[in-house]
């Protein structure tokens, strides 16, 4: 957005260790094997825009009050900082996770699982998310659903339990109407879903899950989301209160002039998703256009989002929620449809051809 208001007349650096950026929902394609992890990389050498610069370095400090990012390679000066540097995953916070359990949250934690759940023929599934919140809340249902399915097509559903432990009290608290749908595919596909669960540990020596009340689930194969917290540069820098970055949910203003924090590293008020971070991502670039000179100043930011959710079987379905409006989030459901498929798809390609291919989409 700002290189196509401003073109040359302004210089972003998009600093990432990484030389490529992943769809969230791609790491579900890779653990199923509907994808290959080349297919799903879109490398950042290929944003090609008017004033814009990739440079692969490793932020080791962030000093907000200077405006100041060092990395491994150089020290970046600022006007304007824009932190969107997403949260991390702390597998340590559970014991036993690391070294008795698989998470699916990563891309290479879904490539080790890719070559494993075809070798997984009978036993206990256990799914498990590890603490809230975490990203994409819908995803680990997806997982369960998709599993249900890739053990049926392999012949081996009759062998092979499914359960699902999260610590939400719902799959997806904003909208009943979506977690209704989600508890009924649970229950039509066998899979034993138990909502409100806090996971204190994995005792991999006797394959049980060990919940905080006490209570034990014993496992084969332990499908995990990990807790997940602010990147430490985040946190040294002093921007966060001790978790993520709050920040004036309608500005994404830090408390630091000129700094601003989206995504997963934010504390906004809304679950932590890509779509949330492009609606973040899109109010600071107005805002940014408009100190510019170029556009009216925007609304603050709305809160508001639709997130697909793979039902398995071919089925998308969609939640479209709404975190500021009222007095507490709200949000509606779509049933699923072969036609949500093609919507989940147009979405992604779009952002692929804006993001990567130098094209409005
Ligand atoms: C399985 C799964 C499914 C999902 N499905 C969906 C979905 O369907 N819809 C949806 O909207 N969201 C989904 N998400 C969530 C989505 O992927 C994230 O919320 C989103 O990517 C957050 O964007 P972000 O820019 O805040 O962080 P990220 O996308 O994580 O980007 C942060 C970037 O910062 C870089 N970085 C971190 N530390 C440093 C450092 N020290 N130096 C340099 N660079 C650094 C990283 O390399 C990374 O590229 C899903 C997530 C998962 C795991």
């Amino acid at each position: 957005m700002l290189s196509e208001a401003l073109g040359d007349g302004v210089e972003v650096t998009l600093i990432d260790k990484s030389d490529s950026f992943v769809f969230g929902y791609s790491k579900l394609d890779v653990m199923f094997g509907r994808a290959e992890p080349k297919a799903v990389r879109l490398p950042y050498r290929d944003i090609a825009k008017p004033g814009v610069r990739f440079v692969q370095e490793t932020i080791t400090a962030i000093d907000a009050e200077a405006r100041r990012v060092s990395t491994d390679a150089a020290i970046h000066d600022a006007d304007v900082l824009v932190v969107a540097l997403g949260a991390d995953y702390d597998l340590d916070a559970t014991p036993g996770l690391a070294e008795g359990g698989n998470e699916f949250y990563s891309v290479a934690g879904a490539e080790r699982l890719a070559e494993i759940l075809p070798t997984f023929s009978s036993g206990r599934a256990v799914i498990g998310v590890c603490g809230a919140p975490f990203k994409c809340p819908p995803a680990p249902s997806e997982a369960a659903l998709l599993l249900h399915d890739l053990f049926s097509s392999r012949g081996v559903r009759d062998q092979c339990e499914i359960s699902f432990l999260m610590p939400l009290p719902s799959p997806v608290p904003p909208s009943p109407e979506t977690s209704r749908a989600l508890i009924d595919a649970f229950a039509e596909r066998d899979i034993a879903f138990s909502p409100s669960k806090r996971i204190s540990s994995l005792d991999a020596a006797r394959g049980m899950v060990v919940l905080d009340d006490g209570d034990e689930l014993p496992y084969d194969l332990f499908l995990g989301v990990p807790k997940h917290r602010a990147p430490d540069v985040v946190i040294e820098s002093g921007l966060t209160d001790g978790t993520y970055v709050p920040v004036d949910p309608r500005t994404l203003e830090t408390r630091f002039p000129g700094v601003y924090a989206i995504g997963d590293c934010a504390q906004i008020g809304v679950p932590k998703a890509g779509v949330f971070a492009e609606g973040a991502a899109r109010v600071v670039a107005r805002a940014l256009i408009a100190e510019a000179g170029r556009g009216e100043r925007p609304e603050g930011y709305d809160g508001r989002g639709s997130c697909y959710i793979e039902f398995g079987a071919g089925r998308v379905g969609r939640v479209d929620v709404d975190f500021f409006s009222g007095p507490s989030p709200t949000g509606t459901f779509q049933a699923p449809s072969a036609a949500l498929v093609a919507e989940k798809e147009h979405f992604g390609a779009s952002r692929r051809e804006r993001w990567f291919a130098g094209r409005s989409a």
